[in-house]
C-alpha cells in the first residue's frame, strides 16, 4: 500500500508495508539473516556507496523489518519509521540523535517511570539539561523553554495518571522555539490518535503493547514526519545498534493486522468498566479521558477517537485496599506492562514507576493508593465480576 494511501485505517491495519515477494507471499517473508550475499565484489562496493538499493546487514536493513517499518509508517502518517529493540531503545535513540551535552529537553512529568531514570539520571550525567513538566499544563510547558531546548518529548494520556497534554498547542509553541516535538503514542495507537498529524514531528511506540497485542514481544519504533529526520537518526540507529530482529518484526506485523478490532473493543470495554468503577462504592476516583468526569474530557474527545483501554482508580482505602483489590482479583492478572489481549492491574508507586523520585512521583500525581488497570478484549461481564470479586474482599 502506497505511503498516503486515502484507505481508512481498519484497512490499512491488514495490508500495509505487504510489498510484493517472489513467489507471492500475502504475508513478508520472514528473513532470518544476518547478512545478504552481493551479486560480485561491484555490487557490494555501489551498495555501501549508496549507489544501488539493497540489502547489506540486518542492523542497517532487512526486508521483514523493513514491512513492518513501513507500516507503522503508514498508520501514523509518517514518511519513515526505524523499529527498534524495545520502546526504551527507540527514545533513546531520539535522544542520541537529537541532543548533545549542554543541550536542553523538556520532558512531561507523568511518563513511563524508566523514562525518567534514562533522561533525569543516565543522560544528564552526559550533560544534557532534562525539564519534568507538566505538559498538561500550557502556561508551564511555555516557561519551560530556554535557548538551547533541542526537544520537548510527552506522552498523552500521561502515564499512569491520564492527563492529556494538547497535541496542537504544545506543537504550535515549540516550533516558535525551533524544538521538536516528540509523542508517545503508546496508549493511543494511530488508530485512536495521530500526533504527527496533530504538528508532532516525531512519534515513538512501545510496539511491546497494542501495536504487537500479546504480550509476546519486546519491541519500539520511531516514525517521522520529515525524511531527512529519518535520514538523520537511521545513521545513529545504524551505529548505536539497538534494532529489531526479523522475527519480532513479523510478530508484530502480525499483531497490526488485527490492531483497530482490538482498539474498538479496549475501547468498548474500557468505558464500561470504568462507568462500574466510577459508582463503586469503595472507589474514590477513576481517571479515564472518556469518563465526563475527566478534567480534560472534552481535549480528550477532541483530539482522540476514543478513551483507550488504561484506566487509574484510587481506591477509598488507599494502599492497602489496593492490596487487598490485587489479591483477590479474578480473570485480571497482577502484571506490568499493558496492550495486551488480556487484562492486566497493577501498582505504579511500588512497580512501573517506582524508580521515578519520591518528589517526581508525588509531583506527577502518583500517589500510593493509585492501582492501574490495562483492560484486555475478554468479555467485559467476566472482567466487571472479577474486580467486583477483588473489591468486595476489602475490609
Ligand atoms: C512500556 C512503555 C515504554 C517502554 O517500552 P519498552 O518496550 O518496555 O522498552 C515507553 N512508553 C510507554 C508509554 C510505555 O508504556
Amino acid at each position: 500500500m502506497e505511503t498516503g494511501s486515502s484507505m481508512k485505517i481498519a484497512t490499512k491495519c491488514v495490508h500495509s508495508g505487504v510489498k510484493h515477494y517472489e513467489f507471492g507471499p500475502i504475508v513478508p517473508p520472514i528473513y532470518q539473516t544476518s547478512t545478504f550475499a552481493f551479486r560480485d565484489a561491484d555490487h557490494g562496493a555501489r551498495l555501501f556507496k549508496g549507489e544501488e538499493e539493497g540489502f547489506i546487514y540486518t542492523r542497517m536493513r532487512n526486508p521483514t523489518i523493513e514491512a513492518l517499518e513501513d507500516a507503522v509508517a503508514e498508520l501514523e502518517f509518517g514518511t519513515k519509521s526505524i523499529a527498534c529493540a524495545s520502546g526504551m531503545a527507540a527514545i533513546s535513540l531520539v535522544i542520541f540523535s537529537t541532543t548533545k551535552s549542554g543541550d536542553h529537553i523538556i520532558s512531561g512529568k507523568s511518563v513511563y517511570g524508566p523514562i525518567t531514570t534514562l533522561l533525569g539520571q543516565i543522560f544528564s550525567s552526559y550533560g544534557l539539561e532534562v525539564s519534568f513538566v507538566d505538559t498538561s499544563n500550557i502556561e508551564e510547558v511555555k516557561n519551560s523553554f530556554r535557548s538551547n531546548t533541542k526537544l520537548i518529548f510527552f506522552e498523552t494520556p500521561g502515564n499512569p495518571t491520564l492527563l492529556i497534554s494538547d497535541i496542537q498547542v504544545i506543537s504550535k509553541i515549540a516550533h516558535t522555539f525551533g524544538a521538536k516535538v516528540v509523542v508517545d503514542n503508546t496508549f493511543m495507537t494511530p488508530v485512536l490518535q495521530n500526533p504527527l498529524k496533530l504538528g508532532a514531528d516525531i512519534v515513538v511506540h512501545s510496539m511491546t503493547k497494542y501495536l504487537n497485542g500479546h504480550a509476546d514481544v519486546v519491541a519500539g519504533i520511531v516514525v517521522f514526519k520529515d525524511e531527512n529526520d529519518y535520514l538523520h537518526f537511521r545513521k545513529f540507529s545504524n551505529h548505536i545498534g539497538g534494532v529489531i530482529d526479523p522475527f519480532n518484526a513479523f510478530l508484530v506485523h502480525r499483531g497490526l493486522k488485527t490492531l483497530y478490532l482490538r482498539m474498538e473493543r479496549h475501547c468498548s470495554n474500557a468505558l464500561q468498566v470504568a462507568k462500574f468503577l466510577e459508582q463503586h462504592p469503595k472507589v474514590e476516583k477513576v481517571w479515564y479521558p472518556y469518563l465526563e468526569s475527566h478534567p480534560q474530557y472534552e481535549l480528550a474527545r477532541k483530539q482522540s477517537l476514543g478513551g483507550g483501554g488504561m484506566i487509574s482508580i484510587e481506591l477509598k482505602g488507599g494502599l492497602s485496599a489496593g492490596k487487598a483489590l490485587m489479591n483477590n482479583i479474578s480473570v485480571w492478572k497482577l502484571a506490568v506492562s499493558l496492550g495486551g489481549v488480556e487484562s492486566l492491574i497493577q501498582h505504579p508507586a511500588s512497580m512501573t514507576h517506582s524508580s521515578m523520585t519520591p518528589q517526581l512521583r508525588a509531583e506527577a500525581g502518583i500517589t500510593e493508593g493509585l492501582v492501574r488497570l490495562s483492560v484486555g478484549i475478554e468479555d467485559p461481564e467476566d472482567l466487571i465480576n472479577g474486580l467486583e470479586k477483588g473489591l468486595s474482599s476489602i475490609e
